[in-house]
């Protein structure tokens, strides 16, 4: 494998110029030929799936079927999507009939924005990087796009297989750290796009707005599980919170990050954790490819220390190894809010377990901490998910399981506020984000000039005597309302809906009967 080069900061002018120029070219605007790019994409990911599979693994100690399941498939499938559906993506969309605006036409144009800045996280680099890249070529733009340095092999890799595949005019890797990633960032954009951290997140903000550059901003956060006892699969829940805990060591933006449990059944949980701990590590958490590794010393010593912080009772787990990066699934009982191991986003595979004697508590807390990427829910009672949905905010809400909401296709990905604006993938959600909705009208020929004018010659100076009609014109408002309404829509759900639903079904068996007594 090559080794990671930084790419010379005074050619990054030159790469964008580069880039621009394609742009500007029109070459992006054949759907044909953005047809194509996106099956080399496909391709790139599909024959060096092995490299890129050991790649992975050198910078994350991550297993392959880790690397199958969440990154290398759902970016191939990303760019098998794209490619079929681009064609009907792209089409201009006509709005609907409007008797005031009839006799013009009005199309919406589906445009390329220009040069789009892609700079993706550590974690995922596939998922961060590529992912966003094929969305953003589907819509027609070129693209700059910035690895993490964190993961030199993948990163040495893509940059070193994409001008294979793609024209370098087309789709230009930047390597390099912060002086890299500042100096692209004060050049001008059709959209950038950034995953990572809050805090550098804040720094891509400030800095693309000195160039009025449209932004996506991907972040983390501390997305709770809430347990329902009364309903849950316990079973399965312990196996898919350990797995969201476990899958790439839990340096996953989504990961679930805390639990908040009935303080009577937080034991009962803890029992139910450690015997899901006993059936994925048979061997143990450090045997060959059994978990990821973090990422680098830096994160390895910074979740260790929160560890040896915390306040709480490790019942599972608790073991480190420094020459591997490892810590194994901790599972940490007893906590409180004001635990260490709750001052920021864990991104690790340790877990806090906060007892609550009342839901209401845990809803209280989650509701004043920052808006988080995920909101999970383990339970089968529709009133007690739909009182969590209701009764918080985050980027998605997931009943029953945690993380797949990433790869689910026509799901879009994406944070609120602090957990970050915009969801792209999965699919048409990327095609958006990239995309310019241009507006175009075209008055109908019969209409120009003497007869349109004749008609609309109203708006035309001077305009004495004429503000009579403009007030005739206002658009007719519903009936005023009484005052606000006595029952809220939302107290419409299924338990409204349900008898009602069954009553008509009934009354309908009941009438079939009788159609059939009738007619025999
Ligand atoms: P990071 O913010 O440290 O780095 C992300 C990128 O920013 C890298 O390419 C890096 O080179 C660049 N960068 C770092 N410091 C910079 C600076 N001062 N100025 C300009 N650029 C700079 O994030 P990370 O450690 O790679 O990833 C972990 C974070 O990303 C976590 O918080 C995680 O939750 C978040 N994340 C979010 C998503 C999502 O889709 N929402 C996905 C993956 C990761």
């Amino acid at each position: 494998m090559s080794p990671l080069v930084y790419t010379p900061l005074h050619e990054i002018e030159k790469i964008h110029a580069d880039l621009e120029a394609t742009f500007k070219s029109g070459k992006l605007q054949d759907i044909e030929y953005r047809k194509y790019v996106l099956a080399q994409l496909g391709y790139l990911v599909k024959d060096n799936f092995n490299a890129i599979e050991l790649a992975l693994e050198k910078d994350l100690g991550r297993p392959p079927l880790e690397s199958e399941f969440v990154e290398i498939n759902p970016t191939i499938d990303e760019a098998v999507i794209a490619y079929e559906n681009v064609a009907n993506w792209s089409k201009p969309v006509k709005p609907a009939f409007s008797s005031a605006w009839g006799a013009t036409q009005r199309i919406v144009y589906k445009e390329g924005k220009g040069v789009v800045l892609v700079i993706g996280a550590f974690n995922f680099p596939l998922m961060t990087g590529l992912n966003p890249v094929i969305s953003a070529i589907a819509a027609g733009n070129t693209v700059v796009y910035k690895p993490s340095e964190m993961t030199p092999a993948t990163s040495a890799l893509l940059s070193e297989l994409l001008p294979k595949y793609v024209d370098r005019h087309v789709i230009h890797v930047v390597n390099g750290s912060i002086p890299e990633t500042t100096k692209l960032l004060e050049l001008p954009y059709g959209h950038v796009m950034f995953t990572g951290s809050g805090p550098v997140g804040r720094i891509v903000a400030g800095a693309v707005a000195k160039t009025l550059t449209p932004v996506t901003l991907e972040l983390g956060g501390k997305s709770p599980v809430i347990i329902d006892p009364k309903s849950c699969d316990l079973p399965s829940t312990a196996r898919r919170i350990l797995f969201g805990k476990t899958h790439n060591s839990g340096q996953i933006c989504i990961a679930p990050d805390y639990v908040i449990v009935p303080r009577y059944f937080q034991d009962t949980l803890v029992e139910a954790l450690k015997k899901a701990y006993d059936e994925f590590f048979p061997e143990g958490p450090f045997a060959h490819r059994a978990m990821s590794r973090m990422i680098n010393a830096n994160a390895y010593n910074r979740l260790r220390g929160l560890v040896e912080k915390t306040e709480g009772e490790i019942v599972v787990g608790g073991e480190f190894k420094e020459s591997i990066r490892g810590i194994a699934p901790t599972i940490v009982k007893n906590c409180t809010w004001t635990d260490a191991l709750m001052s920021q986003e864990i991104f690790g595979p340790v877990l806090p377990l906060i007892p609550v004697d009342d839901l209401e508590e845990g809803l209280a807390h989650v509701r004043s901490n920052d808006v988080p990427l995920a909101v999970y829910v383990f339970s089968s009672d529709k009133r007690f998910q739909d009182k969590i949905r209701r009764e918080t905010q985050s980027g998605s809400i997931l009943f029953n399981d945690v993380v797949l909401q990433a790869i689910a296709e026509g799901l879009p990905f994406g944070g609120v506020g602090p957990s970050g604006s915009g969801g792209y993938h999965n699919g048409k959600y990327g095609f958006d984000v990239f995309t310019h909705d241009r507006a175009s009208m075209n008055v109908h020929p019969l209409l120009t000039y003497s007869r349109l004018d004749s008609v609309l010659s109203f708006r035309f100076p001077p305009y004495l005597g004429r503000t009579f009609l403009m007030k005739h014109m206002a658009p007719a408002l519903p009936k005023r309302p009484k005052g606000p309404p006595t029952k809220s829509s939302s107290s419409y759900g299924a338990s409204t809906w349900v008898p009602i639903i069954v009553a008509l079904f009934v009354a309908g068996g009941v009438a079939a009967q009788k159609t059939k007594v009738l007619s025999r």
